[in-house]
This record gives structure tokens, sequence and C-alpha cells, in this order.
């Protein structure tokens, strides 16, 4: 494996201040490292796009609650590298915590209102997190573009309206969902799954798909199609739901009848594994 990893500031803006004077415009893909075939589609998205491309491994200490997983998060660096490589990365940039928050640290970034529905009440935080890291990324990298998943939706939205509102010069970059053949979205936390959950994971998709059908056949009650979803997820075994709904597609406040850009969105947990997934309303005739 021939891919650099570095660790510090000083190492990342003289490697991309090495790639601008090649002439070469600086593409960034974020993770929080154990790579599946979704982070590779980002970054060979990027690679695509052309310069040069940085996959950011972090697994970001402000993102996660006091009683989530960030302790027991899989960091497996070498295949990360190694996944990075083949997929067309030049460089990975993996700083340890310290680098990212010094002793001292105190600034947060808080986006107001688009985390007040699906993920933000039950984590937190989360979002604060996200916004704080990404501005600091951003701001260590300088990146041209920016690719990030239409998995993590809400996550994507509100990333557009940091850049949008702190005039960050970043172009971001949404990428579709990845799913394995069954149709489970690729997560790095698949693998804390047991085979049994493992084997009742697709309905999770499955129920999005029929909440999407019933919205193109002309079903324009929105809470009627978030219930339908939370009763499909209710009955899978194994699940415990923490939220089933359909949003709008720009504030992510939930809606009552279908007349915009909308999102079917979940989150469900097997045991203590937390998913989730989402799927855009087709809403052509509203
Ligand atoms: P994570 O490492 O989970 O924080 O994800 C890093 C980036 O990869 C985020 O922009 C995610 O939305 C994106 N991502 C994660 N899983 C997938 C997937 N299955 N398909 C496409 N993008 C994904």
């Amino acid at each position: 494996m021939s891919i650099p990893i570095v660790g510090f500031i000083p190492e990342i803006r003289s490697a991309v201040a090495e790639a601008r004077a090649r002439g070469d415009a600086v593409s960034l893909v974020p993770t929080m490292g154990a790579l599946h075939d979704g982070h590779a589609s980002l970054i060979r998205r990027a690679r695509a796009d052309g310069g040069f491309v940085v996959v950011w491994v972090f697994v970001n200490p402000t993102q996660f609650g006091p009683n989530e997983d960030y302790g027991r998060y899989p960091r497996t660096l070498a295949d990360d590298a190694a996944i990075s490589e083949t997929a067309g990365a030049d460089l990975v940039f993996a700083p340890p915590p310290e680098e990212v928050y010094p002793h001292g640290f105190r600034t947060m970034i808080h986006v107001r209102d688009l985390g007040n529905h699906l993920c933000g009440p039950t984590r937190p935080g989360h979002f604060d997190g996200v916004c704080t890291v990404v501005a600091k990324m951003f701001n260590m990298v300088a990146p041209d573009r920016a690719y990030f998943g239409r998995k993590d939706a809400q996550q994507l939205r509100i990333v557009q309206q940091l850049v949008r509102d702190l005039d960050l010069p970043v172009d971001v970059v949404p990428c579709d969902t990845v799913r394995e053949a069954d149709g489970l979205a690729m997560s790095s936390r698949n693998r804390y799954l047991d085979a049994t959950q493992r084997a009742n994971a697709p309905a999770l998709y499955r129920a999005l798909c029929e909440v999407r059908d019933r919205a193109a056949a002309g079903e324009r009650d929105a809470d009627a199609l978030g219930k339908r979803l939370a009763e499909r997820l209710a009955a899978v075994p194994g699940a415990m739901v923490d939220y089933a709904e359909v949003v709008d597609a720009e504030t992510f406040a939930p809606v009552a009848r279908l007349d915009g850009p909308a999102v079917a969105a979940l989150a469900v947990k097997f045991g203590a594994t937390r998913l989730i997934d989402n799927i855009d309303l087709a809403v052509s005739d509203a």
C-alpha cells in the first residue's frame, strides 16, 4: 500500500498546498472510518471529478452522546487506507483526537431548527458535533468540494445550511445511498448485527419502498404514510423504532400532507445497534 496517511494539520496543509501548486482542485471525503462500499462510492465519485482527493478518517467524539458507541466504534485504519487507495484517493488524513480538539477547546457550532426532528431529539448535541467537526476540517483541508451521502439526509441538509450560512467556500456534493444486494443501506454499524438481526434488517428498506410506492401511486396523507411506515417497522422481529416519519425535505419538520419534496426517514434499533435510512418521496403532481 502506498497511499500516504497523515495525522497533523501542518502535514495536510502542505500536501494540499503542493496539490494546488500543481493546479489540482482539492476534494474531501469526510468519514469516521470503518469504510465500506458506500464510502468507497463517495471516493470514486471524487476521483471521477478530478483533482487531489483526501479521505478524512476521524471518529468524532463531539457527535456521540455519553451513552452511545464512541468507545466501541470500529477503528480499522489500515483497511480504510487500502479501500481509500483502491477507490482512487490520494491521501488519508486521520488525526488523533488531540489534534482536532486540543486542551481548552471551547467552540461549538449550532445550526438552528434543522436538528429539531428525527435524529436531533434522540441524539442531543449530535448535529452540533457534526457541524463543528465539518467546519474544522474544512478549515484544515480547505477543499473545493466535499462529498456527503444521502444516507445521512438530515446531516447533509444541515451541512448544506452550515456552508451557506458561514459562507464556506466549498461545494457540497450529495451522493446516493449504496445498498447491499438485499436493500440494507451499507453502514459501518451493520457489522454489529448478529445473524438474525442482519436477516431482519432489509425489512427497513422494504418498508421505505412501500411508502415511496404509495406516495407515487397518489397517497398524499403524509401522516398516514408515516403511520404505515411505523407499523411496518414495528412488525420487524427485534426492531425497536426510534422514529418513523415523513418530513419536509427542506426543513426536516414533519408534514401532514405531501405537497412538496418530502423524505420518509427512520431510525431503528436492533439491540444496541441503531440504523438509519431514508427515501425521497415523489410528489410530481402535487
Ligand atoms: P460515516 O463514516 O458513517 O460518518 O459516513 C461518512 C460519509 O459516508 C457520510 O457522508 C455518509 O452519508 C456517507 N455514507 C455512509 N454510508 C453510506 C452509504 N451506504 N451510501 C452512501 N454514502 C454513505
